[in-house]
């Protein structure tokens, strides 16, 4: 599924992250920025280990939840990785959502600055962070399309790579309903 929004594409597909041609991709890191399972873990195989050695040299105090840090892509397509830490899902009332769309948005003002036409993300913190990816949709998308109205630079594509079915099907439809109400 495709929409436009002030001129970018927003897109979502289902597939591997590592494998898109983008300028940006970005990474659901945790905040040691240690290296881990999932997406995280599929990352920094594909990229080899000077993604890694890049974390610890620049970021040795990790990144906080909400934020993100920029390191180049190693031997990945794009040009950098932007490692965005989401929240661990605790219920829903501990500002995991205000913090989730932190992440995003912190992740498309790194792109913007590094000048990136192009961003793929995935469904941050809907795996192992265990956040319901319903809602986690509807954040990620609606912070995502405001940014989009709001910004003067802004990449021209931004792609969420969904893994799976149902998290594909989660997202179309939650970006069937924004896009809707907007209409
Ligand atoms: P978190 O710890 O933020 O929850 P995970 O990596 O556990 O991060 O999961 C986030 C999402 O990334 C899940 O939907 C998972 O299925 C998905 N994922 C795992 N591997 C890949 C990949 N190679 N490309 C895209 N998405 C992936």
């Amino acid at each position: 599924m495709k929409v436009t929004i002030n001129g970018t594409t927003l897109e979502l597909v289902q597939g591997d992250i590592t494998k898109q041609q983008v300028d940006a991709i970005v990474n659901a890191a945790n905040s040691r920025l240690a290296g881990g399972g999932g997406v995280d873990g599929a990352i920094h195989r594909a990229g080899g280990p000077s993604i890694m050695k890049e974390l610890k040299e620049k970021y040795p105090g990790g990144c906080p939840t909400g934020s993100a840090v920029i390191t180049g892509a190693g031997d990945l397509k794009a040009k950098y990785v932007i490692h965005a830490v989401g929240p661990i899902y605790r219920g829903g009332t501990h500002g995991e959502a205000e913090k989730l769309a932190s992440a995003y948005r912190v992740s498309l003002e790194l792109a913007s600055q590094h000048d990136c036409q192009s961003v793929a993300f995935p469904s941050i913190s809907t795996g192992a962070y265990g956040y319901p990816v319903d809602e986690a949709a509807r954040v990620a998308l609606s912070t995502v399309i405001d940014f989009l109205r709001t910004s003067d630079r802004k990449p021209s594509l931004v792609r969420f790579v969904l893994f799976d079915r149902r998290t594909y099907e989660a997202y179309e439809d939650a970006l069937r309903k924004l896009t809707a109400q907007a209409s």
